[in-house]
């Protein structure tokens, strides 16, 4: 057999890059970016600045005060949709004991997990962009200036007038949630394509919420195709596309700005004797490449971001090493893209997030579904904290760095017993109560 991929036989893609071995077996690999490259040196490269991030965080700050008014649990914050960052010092011996390794500096968990509205890091991007569209088509027609208390959307003369429009998008699941959730409030029709690896609960809820779900009996780059080809159709039709979204990519990139506000209320220090390390759990790319790029931003070469994939849906590691970005499926390499991680169940990276992350990213990670199950249940052991499996992805961050990462502590020269270890925890409080007690159940058995 001496079919090529990509124009090369396999012999020569394994010569190239030796890891694709592990990686097509389906093992668990550590991988440091070759091309990682000193802030100063490459932020000039980069296709968005900090002023981007500014102005979407300018845009939330607008819509707050709708925000506070039609999702009341918002309240409290004022219509700011953040989640906590705690430290889990239970897990952390959780897991030097699990492991056989002791965990040096501390760990903080972000839960994203609960994130008012839709329960997941989605919230940041998806409810971010229909926000954008909604305020562009207002202004375009004259309804809303810029100075206005956003409040006034939240009635029945915007929904009339939002109700002309629809939404589109392709999803694993959360996306598709979050974009429902928010577009409903303000009147938009909304459809969502889904893919095969979407959970039930999640189209139900959504069609409980007046959403046109569309099942597809493939994956999520098929799902995505269709809510783009319907899009097309029609101009008072959005489409807002997870593969290659500057606008979610800018709605997660604000999270670094709160984060770190997060870490100065609890007096973390973050300078080059004290290393911030994050650990991301990775699908198409735009929310942890946006994330990334936020933090990148306020905390240069004092931050290190790793991003997790499952070992059966490695895209954006794949995209990356090879430089093929979104040329590359992982089914090219005979790798399935089958994974309990519904959210991170995504077989070809984003089209700009990896390019975008070629200096900036440190490593990735690929770890396999038993042990995101093994983490969610001791997760909800020690800490009482109940996850989806795509949200553990993060939390093996600080054990493979550790093992695996000691080139990439000593070429940096970075003192790891001081160092701050946040692992994202990406979704998990939406899921009903039973969805967890089998997710729990299927760790019991290892
Ligand atoms: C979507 C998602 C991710 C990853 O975000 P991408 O933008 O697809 O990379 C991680 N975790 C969960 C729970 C998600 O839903």
């Amino acid at each position: 057999m001496s079919q090529l991929i990509h124009g090369k036989p396999l012999t020569e893609w394994l010569h190239m890059y030796p890891l694709l071995e592990k990686m097509m077996s389906t093992e668990e690999v550590f991988w440091l970016n070759p091309n990682y490259t000193r802030w100063t040196n490459m932020a000039k490269e980069l296709p968005f600045d900090e002023g981007d991030v500014r102005e979407a965080e300018q845009r939330w700050k607008r819509f707050a005060p709708f925000i506070a008014t039609v999702f009341p649990e918002t309240k409290h914050s004022e219509g700011i949709i953040e989640s906590p960052l705690i430290e889990i010092e239970n897990m952390k011996k959780e897991l030097a004991s699990m492991f056989q390794l002791p965990i040096q500096g501390k760990l903080l968990l972000k839960c994203d997990s609960h994130l008012p509205i839709a329960g997941s890091i989605k919230a940041r991007g998806g409810i971010y962009e229909v926000l954008k569209h909604a305020e562009e088509l207002a202004l375009e027609h004259g309804l809303l200036s810029l100075e206005d208390d956003y409040s006034i959307l939240a009635s029945d003369k915007f929904r009339a007038f939002f109700s002309q429009y629809s939404i589109t998008v392709g999803s694993t699941g959360n996306l598709g949630l979050s974009i429902g959730m928010i577009s409903a409030k303000l009147g938009f029709r909304v459809n969502v394509h889904m893919s095969a690896d979407a959970k039930q609960w999640k189209k139900e809820l959504l069609r409980s919420n007046g959403v046109n779900v569309i099942e597809h009996h493939s994956d999520y780059s098929y799902a995505v195709e269709m809510g783009r080809k319907e899009a097309e159709k029609d101009p008072n039709n959005y489409f807002i596309d997870d593969e290659n979204s500057p606008h979610l990519f800018m709605g997660y990139a604000v999270a670094a700005f709160r984060l770190k506000k997060q870490l100065e209320e609890k007096k973390i220090v973050v300078d080059k004797d004290h290393p911030l390390f994050v650990y991301l759990p990775c699908g198409v790319g735009g929310a942890p490449g946006g994330i990334t790029f936020g933090l990148k931003l306020l905390f240069q070469d004092d931050v290190h971001c790793f991003f997790a994939e499952p070992t059966h849906s490695p895209c954006m590691l794949l995209g990356m090493m090879t430089q093929l970005h979104d040329k590359v499926s992982v089914h090219d390499f005979g790798i399935d893209n089958k994974t309990e991680a519904d959210g991170l169940a995504v077989g070809r990276p984003s089209k700009f997030v990896g390019k975008t992350m070629e200096k900036l990213v440190s490593g990735i990670y690929t770890m396999n579904d038993d042990r995101l199950f093994m983490l969610l249940k001791r997760m909800k052991d020690v800490e009482g904290i109940a996850l989806e499996p795509s949200a553990l992805a993060g939390v093996y961050g600080p054990v493979q760095l550790l093992a695996e990462g000691k080139t990439y502590m000593e070429q940096h020269e970075l003192p790891v017993k001081n160092a701050t270890h946040i692992c994202w925890a990406t979704g998990g409080s939406l899921v009903p109560k039973e969805e967890m007690e089998a997710y729990y159940q299927k760790a019991v058995n290892f």
